[in-house]
């Protein structure tokens, strides 16, 4: 994968956000491929079109593009925040590319992929995202988040996957799990039964398939 800009697009304009807009989407135009069906090429929209930046031709998925200098931060966007979540909540939301540039060498530092089942306000609040590139949380078997509509809902099984991320290990137990109690409790202060609700998102997940229960509170990721 080529990792640099074709710096020479940018000649023709003066904004700097205009010359990043134009690498970028190149950029990524180039090299990207669709992340949901595997379509070797995406395409661009229009500029005159607000749904996204990006479409693609087999899949129908939309992807909007969002650019930031330098390395990966804890949160997606500083700025736009109110009108991501507007984004996030209406029904036809887009996947997000995050692109992270360096300015040195006009080069990618990083490429990340949110699947728009992702998305949880606080993803782009203050948390890191899932990326796609994570070991288990692969594209196709994390779609059925996209049934879950409540918000409030699929910010839990999205919690409790990544606390099973976080285990790093194929097999666990259900102790394992338990030992994100008080992180849980701190970001869900309300809820007096969080060991509770880890059994039930534990279920949903192994309804969904993400989960196999192996007997005698032991588990396997799919
Ligand atoms: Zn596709």
């Amino acid at each position: 994968m080529n990792l640099f800009f074709d710096t020479k697009l940018a000649d023709r304009y003066t904004s700097f956000p205009q010359k990043i807009r134009v690498l970028t989407e190149d950029w990524v135009n180039r090299q990207v491929y669709c992340p949901n069906c595997g379509h070797l090429d995406i395409d661009k929209y229009g500029n005159n079109m607000p749904v996204a930046d990006f479409f693609c031709s087999n899949c129908k998925e939309d992807y909007e593009l969002k650019s930031k200098k330098d390395a990966v931060g804890t949160k997606i966007v500083d700025g736009a925040y109110r009108t991501m979540i507007d984004r996030l909540q209406s029904t036809n939301n887009p996947n997000f590319f995050l692109l992270n540039y360096d300015l040195i060498n006009f080069s990618i530092l990083n490429f990340f992929v949110i699947p728009k089942h992702f998305f949880v306000p606080e993803i782009i609040e203050e948390r890191k995202p899932l990326a796609v590139t994570a070991r288990r949380a692969g594209w196709k078997r994390t779609l059925f988040l996209r049934e879950e509509k409540e918000i409030g809902a699929k910010g839990w099984l999205l919690d409790i996957m990544n606390c099973i991320e976080k285990l790093a290990s194929n097999n666990f137990i259900l102790d394992d799990v338990y030992a994100f109690k008080n992180v849980l409790s701190r970001k869900h202060p309300r809820n007096k039964h969080i060991k509770d609700k880890i059994r039930q998102q534990l279920q949903i997940l192994r309804d969904k398939d993400y989960l196999q229960f192996l007997g005698s509170g032991k588990y396997m990721i799919t």
